[in-house]
């Protein structure tokens, strides 16, 4: 009995063994034949993948970090009705003509994205000659008036426009020129990638006064012309765009001088609140 046991359950294992072999013969012979027959699409497939890896490594020291982060976020982006299309650096606005429209480093505007409403500051002071920078939107441009008028009446101070509109084009030079310079690192720390300024929108601008020779530095906001613009930007539809210790929400150091229109109502309620854009459409 025992031996008749014993033999069973070899016979048992050369049996489970064999069957073992030839599965693993057909699935050798199965991956050969796939091999053999790929397709040619199929072997471009298998290339990207590899070309990828080599990408992120040669620019491991200089940008690999910055550029996971906004891919791996993205999907928790706070406008819901504007499906995701995601690039290296974030998603593509769909609807960039909207008034309250959400610029940053996560979300880019299309690159041939021109304001169609674009007019030229011909009613407020300017310091550059460059046409190009002298626009804004046709909104943003009646609020601006309004907004340096009231300064002038109601305070006495003269405000003057420095940089408003400003293309794909030129933002990538800029970019690129900070990049050249400065390095990659500085470069985005303090300057935006070309699609991701909020200038781009045409209702943004940057604004000084003669206290800071025209230019645009953080010292704006100890000046009285800087103090009355926080104060009361928001009656006519702006906002400080990238305010004091905000930087790790807006994605920008403090820029006083970086105003943003939203219309009255928007602004007013960011005032009010506190928020940065960011945080209020969370
Ligand atoms: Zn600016």
């Amino acid at each position: 009995m025992r031996r008749k046991k014993k033999s069973n359950i070899k016979k048992t294992l050369i049996a489970v063994t064999a069957l073992l072999f030839i599965l693993f013969a057909v699935l050798l012979i199965k991956e050969k034949l796939n091999n053999d027959n790929l397709p040619p699409q199929e072997v471009q497939e298998e290339e990207k993948p590899s070309n990828n890896q080599n990408e992120p490594e040669e620019e491991e020291e200089t940008s690999t970090e910055p550029e996971k982060e906004p891919e791996e976020e993205e999907p928790k982006g706070p406008e819901p009705e504007q499906p995701p299309e995601e690039t290296e650096y974030g998603i593509i606005i769909q609807n960039p003509e909207k008034i309250d429209v959400l610029v940053n480093r996560k979300r880019n505007l299309p690159d041939n994205y021109v304001p169609e409403d674009l007019v030229t500051l011909s009613e407020v002071p300017t310091v550059l000659s460059n046409p190009e920078v002298n626009q804004l939107r046709s909104a943003a441009y009646e609020a601006l008036k309004e907004l340096f008028n009231a300064a002038r009446e109601e305070a006495g101070y003269e405000l003057c426009a420095r940089s408003g509109y400003r293309s794909y084009n030129t933002q990538a030079s800029l970019y690129t020129s900070y990049v050249e310079s400065y390095g990659q690192k500085a470069a985005d720390k303090y300057s935006a990638k070309p699609g991701q300024s909020e200038h781009q929108t045409g209702l943004a601008i940057d604004i000084t006064c003669e206290a800071l020779n025209y230019k645009l530095d953080t010292t704006f906001a100890e000046t009285e012309e800087g103090k009355w613009v926080s104060e009361n930007a928001h009656r006519f539809g702006y906002i400080i765009r990238y305010p004091q210790g905000k930087e790790k929400i807006t994605g920008y150091a403090y820029e006083p001088w970086h105003i943003r229109y939203l219309g009255v109502e928007l602004a007013e309620e960011i005032y009010e609140s506190g928020l940065t854009l960011e945080e209020y459409f969370q």
